[in-house]
């Protein structure tokens, strides 16, 4: 948590580094932005004795009284200076608007380290650099240089982009949506988005942290934190470059399905935050969670006095991960009576276009009281005998008499207008599309749903961690830094499962090995040349013992074949495992840049490229996320018996994930690691392939 962060939002007396009235420069543009502050601006500028008309400082240290924020505006060059300058006169917040740092180039990016390290040394709060700058509503202070200014509010929202949070604003100040306070990251060269929700989750003022992010600079972080956060303060991001996902082609290769857009839908997922497409979405969200109060359950009341936008509401809530309330006998009973004969009293309750307001309320009124009923959608469209200012007055008084959370959708244009505006100032959100309030009370119950989670610690199996340290040593003495199934051990010193197995260089002893095992076994060959065994014709699956000695001789000239200069490491004798009864899995692992490692599980062997079935989380995972991963996955029924097939041991797949997930946490070194097959079985699990990529380096 950063220091002191206090005086980043509501500081007392603001220096402005490089404040000038010049036309059209940010110095000057940040200087009429802070007339409306409540506390002193000081403007430093050793060529100016004022500054409309306010007296001008030569330096920092010519300023009388303490500074609590500096923004600083002065050219790239003199910018590093200028900071440093401030944090030898205890200045501890500082935002840098200057732009020309580490987006720039190379010289920039050294400015922006030497900007890091006089942060770290003086324990600075530093914004930036390249921002928009801050605003904070209830001191009334815009330190920013965008044309925009904000209404007061109680959400606070950050932004990677400070051209976004101009549009932003000027949108939402039409829409009426206000906010505490607003930062512009820049290129988040000290502050990042961990640190404000941190510093957000501490202010008394915010109930809803907002925001808009291109990258996320420490993943694991961002998730610790932003789990404990949530519980108290709701989360929306929404995330630009959401697109490649769509492009990503199917491979057994981990390396490749799992993405760095799927990095972020998992770690953001796993922090409990509330991901939204768009901004509107975004808004929604946080209008919804910032008005209503969360709901008890997930069943909906829809109250209509039109059928075809009551039926439109129905299929969003088919849509969503809420249901339709199903109404008790007494409330049946007494809409009957309150309804007349046309209308329908079951849910979606049709109150009819004849409705005035009173039965509109009443209907409202009546489905709230009902124990079924844990929210309500209420839907109009304009009639000759329906006054909609009277029934936002209605909505808001029902909502309150039962503090269920309530959406409102009110059809119309400008007759909306002002019971749009009591509705809002009663904390209803109202929309024109009854499926967009659907939705947002759905994030609400989603919500829910994340406060109420546990987040426990991943389970710390007894490993031999040596004995995998050794194995993954074994790159060290090769030119190439993958292994393959001669690395099959490094899961069972994990507590993997592997089928009995070894790795001979002649016949003779494939034999001897083939002849240890009980029944017929699978022959590979083993080379680092050859990526994937079976294409080249690599894999010999029911091999009788009899047999061994020529399939060893085959294996070999294959592979030769296909290759001549290929390393032959020799050919692995491996005990069948059955896979009648099995079902082929992956289990696997690839960096990303900024979450760190990612675990995919999905369904294996050649159904990975067809199905594309598998699902990611940031490692370390517990137990309830590995489950999770389980269920994810769309062909999960088959793990779990379809087709009078025997379920298969769904413990010992939990477990494995949890191992695997142990182990690259363990070692950084593991650049990627891919297990497919996993085969799972009714009486367990086993690895019976491997591949993975080592940093020798890392170890
Ligand atoms: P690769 O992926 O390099 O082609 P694998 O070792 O994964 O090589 O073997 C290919 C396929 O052969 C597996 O997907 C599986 O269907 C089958 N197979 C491999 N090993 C065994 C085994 N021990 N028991 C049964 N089938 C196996
Ligand atoms: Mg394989």
């Amino acid at each position: 948590m950063p220091r002191g962060a206090r005086g980043l939002f509501a500081p007392e007396r603001v220096a402005v580094v490089g404040a000038t009235e010049r036309e059209g420069s940010i110095g000057r543009a940040i200087m009429e932005n802070l007339t409306e502050f409540v506390g002193d601006v000081v403007p430093i500028n050793p060529k100016r004795d004022e500054v409309f008309g306010i007296p001008a400082y030569g330096d920092i240290g010519s300023v009388p009284d303490p500074v609590d924020l500096a923004v600083v505006v002065v050219p790239p060059h003199v910018a590093v200076p200028a900071v440093r300058d401030l944090a030898e006169n205890g200045v501890t917040n500082v935002v840098v608007i200057t732009a020309g740092f580490g987006e720039t180039g190379t010289e920039g990016a050294a400015r922006e380290r030497e900007l890091q390290e006089i942060a770290s040394e003086y324990d600075l709060n530093l914004v930036g650099p390249n921002s928009l700058g801050v605003m904070s509503t209830p001191a009334t202070m815009n330190a920013t240089f965008g044309p925009e200014n904000a209404l007061p509010g109680s959400m606070s929202f950050m932004s990677q982009s400070g051209a976004f949070i101009t549009a932003v604003l000027d949108w939402a100040n039409d829409q009426d949506i206000g906010f505490k306070d607003i930062v512009s990251l820049g290129n988040k060269a000290v502050l990042d988005e961990t640190d404000f929700i941190q510093i957000w989750n501490a202010d008394e003022e915010t109930d809803v942290i907002l925001g808009y992010l291109e990258g996320i600079e420490n993943g694991r972080d961002f998730i610790d934190t932003a789990r404990d956060v949530t519980r108290e303060t709701p989360i929306v991001l929404v995330k630009s470059g959401r697109t490649e996902a769509g492009a990503q082609a199917a491979s057994s290769h981990t390396g490749t399905i799992a993405g760095s857009e799927r990095a972020y839908e998992a770690g953001l997922d796993q922090a409990g935050v509330l991901r939204a497409e768009n901004v509107e979405e975004l808004f929604d969200f946080a209008r919804i969670l910032d008005g209503q109060p969360v709901p008890d359950g997930d069943s909906v009341a829809v109250i209509t006095n039109a059928g075809g936008p009551g039926v439109m509401a129905t299929d969003a809530i088919g849509d969503s991960d809420l249901t339709m309330a199903s109404f008790t006998e007494e409330t049946i009973e007494q809409l009957g009576e309150a309804m007349p004969d046309e209308a329908n009293i079951y849910n979606p309750v049709d109150v009819i276009g004849d409705a005035d307001n009173a039965r509109f309320s009443e209907a409202l009124d009546i489905v709230l009281d009902d124990d079924n009923v844990s929210s309500a959608v209420v839907i109009a469209c304009p009639t000759a005998v329906l006054e909609y200012p009277e029934l936002a007055d209605d909505i808001a008084a029902v909502q309150a008499n039962h503090g269920y959370p309530v959406v409102a959708s009110l059809m119309g244009g400008e007759r909306v207008a002002v019971p749009a505006d009591t509705l809002r100032e009663n904390g209803i959100p109202n929309y024109f599309d009854p499926a967009r309030a659907v939705r947002s009370l759905d994030a609400l119950a989603t919500y829910r749903d994340i406060t109420e989670l546990d987040y426990e610690s991943p389970v710390d199996y007894d490993v031999d961690r040596e004995r995998a340290e050794e194995i993954l040593r074994t790159v060290e003495h090769r030119d190439t830094n993958r292994l393959g199934v001669e690395a099959m051990e490094l899961l069972d010193a994990y507590g993997i499962p592997i089928p009995n197995g070894a790795i001979v260089d002649s016949p003779g002893e494939a034999r001897e090995v083939a002849a240890d095992i009980d029944g017929n076994v699978v022959m590979k060959i083993v080379s680092p040349d050859i990526l994937h065994k079976s294409d080249i014709g690599g894999v010999k699956v029911g091999v009788a013992d009899e047999d061994v000695e020529d399939a060893y001789e085959d294996l070999v000239t294959r592979a030769r074949n296909y290759q001549p200069d290929a390393t032959i490491l020799g050919v692995q004798v491996q005990e069948m495992v059955d896979l009648d009864t099995g079902t082929e899995t992956i289990l696997g692992m690839n960096r990303d840049p900024q979450f760190g490692p990612l675990l995919l599980f999905g369904l294996g062997g050649i159904f990975v490229e067809i199905l594309e079935d598998t699902t990611v989380r940031v490692a370390p995972v517990s137990e309830r996320e590995a489950e999770d991963m389980l269920d994810d996955i769309k062909s999960a029924p088959l793990l779990r018996g379809a087709r009078g097939r025997d379920p298969v041991d769904e413990d010992a797949l939990v477990e494995s994930v949890q191992r695997l997930s142990q182990l690259v946490t363990d070692f950084p070194a593991i650049l990627e690691l891919d297990i497919n097959p996993l085969v799972a079985t009714p009486d367990g699990v086993q690895a019976v392939d491997i591949r993975l990529t080592v940093d020798p380096d890392q170890l």
